[in-house]
């Protein structure tokens, strides 16, 4: 495993990281890291998934300084078993009851061994469940993450479907790197361990009992040698397939855009074309965001993408986008801050591939919680990519299709692009033009409409 990297982070007993380390995923680090938790009273993390090694891969250093080699465009590929994390609101009995649902569905269902369905009590109220990635057949990719989100809400849905009641997951485990409690290490909180759970226990065992269990560390359950060294037939089918639902929007998007000859971001969304410089709901929400840590690229990614198609100048763009994650990344120096910013926005500018997406931007907004249905966005969109849109129904879940409209609200849209010609053209009586400009030009407020078709008519008069 030595050609594989691991993300690495301790945590003080208060809930401070300190800065995530990136080295081989060996015993070796696995073992000096552990002891350095023990002698600074620390919590040791590591990520869920494993890495490729950096093309200049030297031993140990820190994850900020190779993120964006595992990010964005030409991304190198990393590994993860199938993961989840069932914690419900602090009610273990609850999180117990999914822990079952899910590792009987992969156990019942896709004939997998005890050895790849591996369960640990996460020490505090709820727990974590990995699937052998060898035995479920998964391979390395850069969307991989992305892709794993994607299968295992729909598995939920399924079991949902078929009577696990109210199950849910917490969806923004599927972030990279995703930093699990490593076994045996100590909850502060709790004062109890992360300990791994036989099925027999899983199933057998109340809530009172797993957390006396886990007052003492436990040790791994099972050798390296048990683990499963091939897909299990059935697994590796059930895994292909959902794999395949979960990149059929993406690949499906890309493959339109290119049909149709438009531009589309690494991450597979159409670029939308802006013609205003205000900022769209979908942003302004956004930039009112207060995200947790593993949303938090996300955002000023889009931030950024937004300024660059409202061609926003780069100074402007990287203020904008500073003021951000200053205020979102209080562990930063302010100069470290505005270094982070300024990354960010020197790819998205330096990058033809990147633009501004609304989609991107609201599902992005959704993973920071803020509910921003953008109605403006909608509007300037090319009337070249209704094409596509008629091309993704039925393909593309995320995909919103354009709303229709009213023959008034077209007669007041017709008419206020009118207007604005018309105002342009009388520039030269620039007391009658500030008038017009005053107006929100893409308000939908009725009386708007109203007023819009009244000065159309009185041009006309
Ligand atoms: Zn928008």
């Amino acid at each position: 495993m030595s050609h594989w990297y691991r993300c690495y982070g301790l945590m003080d007993s208060r809930g401070r990281w300190r800065a995530w380390r990136f080295g081989p995923a060996t015993e070796a680090l696995h073992d000096s890291l552990t002891a350095e938790a023990r002698r600074a009273g620390q919590v040791l993390f590591a990520s869920a998934q494993t890495f490729a090694a950096p093309p200049n891969a030297v031993g140990v250093t820190h994850w900020r300084q190779v993120r964006e080699q595992y990010t964005g465009d030409s991304a190198l590929p990393h590994l993860a078993p199938l993961f989840f994390d069932v914690d419900c609101d602090g009610d273990l009995d609850k999180a117990l009851l999914w822990a079952r649902t899910l590792v009987e569905f992969f156990v019942v269902q896709l004939g997998l061994g005890e050895q790849a369905v591996r369960v640990w009590f996460s020490g505090s109220k709820g727990a974590h469940i990995l699937i052998d990635p060898v035995a479920l057949g998964i391979e390395p990719s850069a969307a991989l993450t992305a892709d794993m989100k994607a299968v295992a809400i729909e598995l939920v849905r399924h079991l949902t479907a078929r009577g696990a009641g109210d199950m849910a997951i917490d969806r923004a485990v599927y972030s990279l790197p995703r930093m699990l409690r490593l076994p045996d290490q100590v909850n502060p909180k709790s004062g109890l361990h992360k300990i791994e759970l036989r099925h027999h226990e899983l199933f057998q065992l109340t809530a009172k009992d797993i957390t006396e269990l886990a007052r003492q560390p436990r040790g791994s359950l099972w050798m390296a040698d048990d683990l499963p060294d091939r897909p299990v037939p059935a697994a590796a089918q059930w895994w292909s397939k959902a794999l395949a639902r979960a990149r059929e929007p993406r690949e499906f998007r890309i493959r339109t855009a290119e049909v149709v000859g438009l531009k589309v971001r690494p991450d597979g969304y159409l670029v939308d074309e802006l013609t205003s410089s205000d900022i769209p709901p979908c942003i302004a929400g956004m930039m009112k965001a207060v995200a947790s840590p593993g949303s938090r690229n996300r955002v000023e990614l889009q931030i950024a993408c937004w300024a660059k198609g409202a061609k926003v100048p780069f100074d402007e763009a990287l203020s904008l986008v500073s003021k951000w994650t200053a205020a979102n990344r209080p562990e930063l120096s302010a100069e470290n801050a505005c270094a982070k910013a300024e990354s960010i926005v020197r790819s998205v500018y330096g990058n033809a591939s990147y633009g501004f997406s609304c989609i991107a931007a609201q599902s992005a907004a959704r993973a920071v919680s803020v509910a921003s249905p953008c109605d403006s966005c909608q509007a300037v969109r090319l009337r070249s990519l209704r094409q596509v849109y008629s091309l993704r129904v039925r393909h593309d879940a995320q995909w919103n299709p354009p709303e229709r409209i009213s023959l008034e609200e077209a007669r007041g849209l017709t008419a206020r692009i009118i207007d604005r010609r018309v105002a342009a053209c009388q520039a030269d009586r620039p007391g009658d033009h500030a008038n017009w400009r005053r107006q929100d030009p893409r308000s939908r407020s009725r009386t708007g409409q109203a007023r819009a078709a009244g000065r159309l008519c009185n041009a006309h008069a």
